[in-house]
């Protein structure tokens, strides 16, 4: 039987263990298997024929389930009405569980700057003491330096340059919790802020940017490692101007985005992408908007109405306001509609995600030694169970 929600794992010496099911480490499946997990680590995965549960173990069925590494969610905005920039934060990694993800990078907006700083300090507060949940890897800043041609959803009146001065303001406001930092790198002297956000432990991703095929290849050469929604609010490719896109396709070290949920990205353009980068330099994100996975209607976001379908987020004109879907949505799809195996479609949900914002020696994998971040599936790939760190926080029964 599995335990009530919320229940946590009894700690001290008792093991927790996960028996049956099919458990999907990164090179095989053991089925049915066995996995121990002993306060917040994997410490055993083997063959449940192999396997001798002890007596004083705490025991979960989890027979005919598909067992996998967390969701890692490295660019989203909310869920259900609850934003992750401000003090609606701790409501997000409450709920996250639901959708499997064990770990995410709270992603801001752009907005006005007397704004960004109450708003992300609130965010640096509720880190310092974050309820039971999704573990919350740092802040995401998304704009406000991004390109006006390419502005997407965000308003090109507030956008400003990235410079060194507003990486250390960042810091400085949120006690050094910014991890990731989307900027459109031909704004200004932002090209020049790459090796600074390095220094920084900061990873530069290119994103909302109308730069050139070389400019993009120089910012890569600089240090620039990942892309942001590739395809989405970037230079197109074009054969005589390949753009953003064309450097994402061609420069083997960029890891790109993808939001895979069915609507931001044709499924042809999705299989162009995992052919030139391979599965292990494509992360998928959700980019959830702060209404994803609410009931359809019209709802008013910052003033604009936003009409909710029940799949997608639209302005009154038709354009895509973020993500409707979490990435359990782009989890399924990369199976049904890409075709890709169960641990592929696993590596760009969790191991390429971890080692993007370098822990990949800790998270994203199933293996002994590795944080015990845990989702169990149903046969339709549906989330049951979420562990992080060993602890249960969500289970749907
Ligand atoms: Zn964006
Ligand atoms: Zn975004």
């Amino acid at each position: 039987m599995l335990p009530n929600k919320h229940q946590e794992i009894e700690r001290k010496s008792v093991s927790t263990i996960l028996v049956g099911g099919k458990i999907c480490t990164p090179d095989k499946v053991f089925n049915p298997g066995a996995l121990v997990i002993d306060n917040k680590s994997i410490t055993l995965i083997q063959n449940k024929s192999e396997f001798k549960v002890p007596k004083d173990a705490n025991v979960l069925d989890t027979s005919g389930c598909w067992i996998l590494p967390g969701f890692i969610d490295i660019h989203m905005h909310g869920l259900l009405g609850y934003e992750c920039m401000g003090p609606d934060l701790d409501q997000v990694i409450k709920r996250l569980p639901e959708y499997g993800v064990t770990s995410f990078m709270a992603t801001t907006m752009t907005r006005p700057k007397e704004e960004i700083n109450s708003l992300i300090s609130h965010m640096a507060s509720i880190l310092s003491d974050p309820p039971v949940g999704a573990r919350c890897l740092g802040i995401h800043v998304e704009g406000p330096h991004l390109s006006p041609e390419r502005a997407g959803m965000a308003n090109p009146k507030w956008f400003s340059p990235l410079t060194k001065n507003e990486v250390d303001w960042l810091q400085d406001i949120t006690n050094g919790l910014i991890r990731m930092l989307t900027f459109a790198p031909e704004e200004g002297k932002a090209l020049d802020v790459i090796p600074y956000l390095l220094d920084n432990n900061i990873v530069p991703v290119i994103g909302h940017s109308n730069a050139s095929y070389e400019l993009a290849k120089e910012a890569i050469a600089l240090g620039l490692s990942q892309a942001t929604h590739t395809f989405n609010a970037m230079s197109p490719l074009h054969h005589r101007d390949p753009g953003v896109t064309g450097a994402v396709l061609a420069c083997h070290s960029i890891i790109a985005q993808l939001i895979c949920d069915g609507h931001h990205v044709h499924p042809g353009a999705m299989q162009v992408l995992l052919n030139a980068k391979g599965i292990s330099k494509v992360c998928l994100i959700s980019d959830a908007a702060p209404f994803a996975e609410l009931p359809s209607g019209k709802y008013n976001w910052a003033g604009q109405d936003i009409y909710i379908d029940g799949k997608t987020i639209r302005l009154a004109d038709g354009t895509l306001a973020g993500s409707y879907a979490l990435i359990d949505t782009g989890f399924r799809n990369l199976i049904n509609l890409l075709n890709l195996n169960i641990l592929a479609a696993s590596q760009c949900t969790s191991m390429v995600p971890a080692q993007s914002v370098g822990l990949g020696t800790s998270k994203g994998q199933l293996l002994p030694g590795y944080d015990a971040d845990i989702v169990v599936l149903d046969e339709q790939y549906r989330p049951l169970l979420t562990i992080v760190e060993g602890t249960i926080v969500w289970n749907a029964t």
